[in-house]
């Protein structure tokens, strides 16, 4: 890619089941199609063990096979891929330029956002220091390295509560601590989890901090009815608050919502034209694979409308 002078048709930033998606229809499109990741493409669908609610699959796809079964499928229709960090981007003019933290420029006349979320922090005293020494965000990734032991689960949506049933594999005891009376999951992920026999939950309750030597000890937590503060024993904590939307770095030039979700209409369009947007990083009701691939499919037709109806340059 170094010295690439091309100027696509489209770039779409970020690798994720929306990023991969737009990446087939697009390139399928004949449209020529590059797919900038900062990482080995797939986003948060590497994070899912197994997949039961895509249509066509039931728990029988892991995450990774998923997205990478996308990849190909794109790159044989002709999608490029290219591993950069992005920094800046310039996207007001009719030719968008992306400036790679390398120092390359990349070029194109459509871009699409699909730039996914990242797991939200909590906050608390422990939870930096000990990243990678028990405190985790990714139960996929880190579950495994906690056979045997106790672990504690942060949050009542539907990540905390499904994957607080995957841990149950390697865990010996496995607390959900949520800061309300109700889980926010959906009923079916909800009934495995409270009808499991190593979970239970603590209602009502927040984590004040994490602690240990080395390694995670304990975690104190507060219950938020009565005030009163207990230490329990742990080995791992799982932090499944949510996600924050990665729109730090186009803030000021595309429009986002109060929690900082590019706001699109039904064509992805944002408010800059040739500017698309597609997946969790959108304001929108539901983020599941399936509408990440549907917003995907939309922004690249979109995208190439918008280059149909527009006189470019030769770039
Ligand atoms: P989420 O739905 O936003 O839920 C976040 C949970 O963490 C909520 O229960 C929230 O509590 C709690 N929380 C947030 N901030 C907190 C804080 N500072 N301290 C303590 N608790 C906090 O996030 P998610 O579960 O990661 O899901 C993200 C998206 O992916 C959702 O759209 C979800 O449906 C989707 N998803 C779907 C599946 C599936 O379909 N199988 C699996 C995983 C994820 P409150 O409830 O009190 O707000």
């Amino acid at each position: 890619m170094k010295g690439d002078t091309t100027t696509y048709d489209v770039i779409v930033l970020g690798g994720g089941p929306a990023g991969l998606t737009a990446g087939i229809y697009a390139s399928r499109a004949r449209l020529s199609t590059l797919l900038v990741e900062k990482a080995y493409p797939g986003g948060q669908l590497m994070m899912c063990e197994s997949i039961e609610n895509y249509p066509g699959f039931s728990e029988t796809s892991s995450g990774y096979d998923l997205s990478n079964a996308m990849r190909m499928q794109a790159e044989k229709f002709g999608m490029k891929t290219m591993m950069a960090e992005i920094d800046r981007m310039d996207l007001s003019g009719d030719i968008k330029v992306l400036h790679a933290a390398s120092g390359e420029e990349i070029k194109a006349k459509t871009v699409i956002l699909s730039l996914g979320a990242r797991p939200r922090k909590l906050g608390v005293p422990g939870e930096a220091e000990f990243l990678g020494k028990g405190v985790s965000y990714c139960a996929v990734c880190d579950g495994a390295f906690f056979k045997g032991k106790k672990l504690a689960v942060i949050g009542g949506g539907d990540t905390a509560v499904e994957d607080s049933v995957f841990l149950t594999r390697y865990a010996s005891e496995v607390s959900i601590i949520h800061r309300r009376d109700k889980f926010r999951a959906q009923r079916i992920i909800q009934e495995r989890a409270l009808s499991h026999p190593v979970i239970n939950v603590h209602w009502n309750s927040i984590v004040k901090g994490i602690g240990g030597t080395d390694m995670v000890d304990h975690m104190v937590l507060e219950n938020v009815l009565t005030r009163e503060t207990i230490k329990v024993p742990v080995d791992g904590v799982f932090i499944l608050i949510g996600l924050d939307p990665n729109t730090k770095m186009i803030r000021g030039q595309i429009e986002l919502d109060e929690q900082g979700y590019i706001i699109t209409d039904e064509n992805m369009r944002t408010n800059i034209p040739g500017v698309f947007a597609a997946g969790d990083v959108r304001k929108k009701l539901l983020r599941q694979i399936v509408t990440a691939c549907a917003d995907g499919a939309i922004a690249a037709t979109a995208a190439e409308k918008y280059i149909e109806s527009k006189e470019f340059s030769n770039g």
